[in-house]
């Protein structure tokens, strides 16, 4: 039997908190973990609802949390997966400039993929370009060969496994819904009792600026919720994308723009796109949390982003309840994709930090303080750098636990 010392318990069962339960079980002598999932089961909200694609740290600043992490981490999560058999493919993608005004950011992700450190980065051409995907519409395209597709709920159930390998535990129904600092640690209070903890670690996803404020943070940053809603295409039409089809990402925003993402359980999807959502957790148009909906409102970040970003605020809600819209999009990847070639799919909700000035952060935010790790910023490439993330997170803690 196993001897434990210490117990760390991580709030939340999305990818990054399972990431993370594994990385600390694995790597810090003694400890027990426990992870905490409101949900009746794990991956239910962000993980469970993503593209399903892994990112090998093309568009991030060089340098970066989320660039060096993501190169790292598409390594670690292909080996994890290889170990697990668990269903992936590195199928490579194609990012694809529509027209001729779009070259130079074209080129200019090539440059800081050159300096993520990615290998057999390669500019084509148009001919070059339909070779790959013969149904591709634009003027030239960036060749990513490392990229992929892979089936994260399988991952977590992989990680979920092998905590409890670890003598570790997932405690789901589990919301914790107060946090009390005690001389030697905390106590997570929560729907199905009481947890003390030497270490707490906040991987809340949608909820992790009040998760911190429970351990007495203040809530400068906010998370702000994105709903990302997808189509699928029909089986008779799947053959006009072969793999992953995405065009140049605007370098303001993080979300990447509508794309053609192959399935990894077969499929094609289409989105998704990035409209502001009236609840944490509203995954239809038409939901509204109260509670959700006075935060965002009170919150001045908000208004200065909307202030500064107007149009593209409002583009993404008309494309959001227009299908011919979402269709046009998607023509300047496809043009041969028609309006009947998109049935209604699912839809994510991102969860994205934003600053008091309006501004999106853009790389991934931890912030250690009382014994408590609150990861505070963890959207796009989170999954595919989970393993990562944990491991960082791992180092970041050792000494204090
Ligand atoms: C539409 C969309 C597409 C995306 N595509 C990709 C992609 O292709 N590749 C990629 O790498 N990334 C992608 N991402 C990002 C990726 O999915 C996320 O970065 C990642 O899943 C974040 O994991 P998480 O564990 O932090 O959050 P989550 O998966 O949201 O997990 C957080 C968990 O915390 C729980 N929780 C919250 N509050 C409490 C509480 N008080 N008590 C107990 N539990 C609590 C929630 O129930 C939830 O299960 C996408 C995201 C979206 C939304």
């Amino acid at each position: 039997m196993k001897e434990f010392s210490k117990h760390i318990v991580i709030i939340g069962g999305g990818i990054v908190g399972l990431a993370t339960a594994y990385k600390l079980a694995r790597g810090v002598p003694g400890a027990r973990v426990t992870v905490l999932e409101k949900e009746a089961a794990i991956g239910r909200h962000q993980t469970g609802n993503n593209s399903g694609v892994l990112h090998c740290g093309l568009y991030y600043k060089p340098g970066s949390a989320k660039a060096l992490l993501a190169v790292s981490g598409i390594r670690e999560m292909t080996e994890f997966c290889r170990a697990h058999n668990i269903p992936h493919e590195i199928c490579g993608k194609l990012v694809v400039a529509a027209d001729e005004s779009e070259l130079p950011r074209l080129h200019d992700l090539h440059e800081r993929g050159q300096k993520n450190g990615l290998q057999g980065l390669q500019l084509l051409n148009r001919k070059q370009m339909l070779e790959i995907e013969p149904h591709v519409g634009g003027v030239a395209a960036l060749k990513v060969p490392q990229e992929g597709i892979v089936d994260y709920p399988k991952v977590c159930d992989a990680l979920q496994q092998e905590i409890e390998k670890l003598g570790g535990c997932i405690a789901t129904s589990a919301r914790v819904t107060a946090l009390d600092e005690q001389s030697r640690g905390w106590t997570a209070r929560t729907a199905a009792g009481d947890f003390e903890a030497d270490f707490l670690v906040n991987c809340a996803g949608l909820h992790c600026d009040r998760v911190s404020e429970l351990a007495g943070e203040k809530r400068e940053v906010r998370i702000v919720p994105f709903r990302g809603e997808y189509y699928k295409l029909k089986p008779a039409r799947q053959f006009l994308v072969r793999n992953l089809i995405y065009p140049v990402p605007d370098p303001q925003f993080p979300f990447l723009g509508v794309h053609f993402t192959r399935l990894i359980e077969g499929g094609v999807e289409a989105g998704p796109n990035a409209v502001l959502a009236f609840a944490r957790e509203g995954y239809r148009k038409t939901d509204i949390n109260p509670r959700d909906l006075f935060d965002a409102l009170t919150f001045r970040g908000l208004w200065r982003f909307l202030g500064k970003h107007k149009r593209m605020s409002w583009e993404e809600l008309r494309r959001s309840f227009s299908k011919r819209r979402f269709c046009e999009s998607l023509q300047r990847l496809v043009p041969e994709i028609r309006e009947s070639d998109l049935e209604t799919g699912g839809a994510g909700v991102r969860a994205q930090a934003m600053s008091p000035d309006g501004t999106l952060v853009q790389d991934f935010c931890f912030v250690n303080r009382r014994k408590a790790l609150h990861v505070l910023n963890a959207p796009s490439p989170a999954a595919t750098a989970s393993l990562a993330i944990g491991e960082e997170i791992k180092n970041l803690i050792a000494n204090e636990i």
